[in-house]
């Protein structure tokens, strides 16, 4: 167990065969779990006490071994892949490579991550979608040459997740900071 109270359960042979498809799948979109991780640290590191790069990369690593967030991630992404290939049929392969404002079914797949870990996951959600820092802004600046409609959610849902994960551990570890009137 690690001072966050991780106690670590093996995942079974399966999701750890998901988790790896899915890191591959990311790392093929030029996204890395060591960078989802940064965001995961930037947003949580004011909250928790002694909280480390190494405790990112590990909640987000047990984030990718559920399986709604696998199912998710793998279901946007190959929507995202075959927009890209002009695999899709109209109109929904317009929607998708222009990213259409109205669409919405990529918050909507990212929110069955958010969920997981409840409302403060909503929390970070909204703010990494609105702020859209570090590898999300990326993701979605390259609008025109790649089509990324979903990966800009999956990445906020995901350090969302990842961040709202440690946020429970840190109230039950009694690592939280605490909140210190000016
Ligand atoms: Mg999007």
């Amino acid at each position: 167990m690690n001072e966050l109270g991780a106690k670590y359960v093996a995942p079974s042979a399966e999701a750890a065969r998901t988790r790896e498809a899915v890191v591959k799948w990311l790392n093929d979109r030029a996204v890395s779990l060591a960078e989802i991780a940064e965001l995961v640290y930037e947003i949580q590191k004011g909250y928790i006490s002694g909280l480390t790069l190494r405790d990112c990369l590990e909640s987000v690593e047990r984030v990718l071994e559920k399986r709604e967030v696998q199912n998710a991630v793998l279901t946007g992404l190959a929507l995202d892949i075959l927009a890209e290939k002009g695999q899709l049929g109209e109109p929904l392969l317009t929607m998708l490579r222009e990213d259409d404002s109205l669409y919405g079914i990529d918050e909507i797949l990212a929110l069955s991550v958010v969920n997981i870990y409840g409302s403060i996951g909503l929390t970070n959600f909204g703010y990494l979608d609105k702020v859209k820092p570090g590898v999300i802004g990326r993701a979605n600046n390259q609008k025109g040459k790649k089509v990324n409609t979903f990966l800009d959610d999956i990445l906020s849902a995901v350090v969302a997740a990842a961040a709202a994960r440690l946020a429970h551990r840190a109230r039950d570890t009694g690592l939280e900071k605490k909140f210190r009137p000016a």
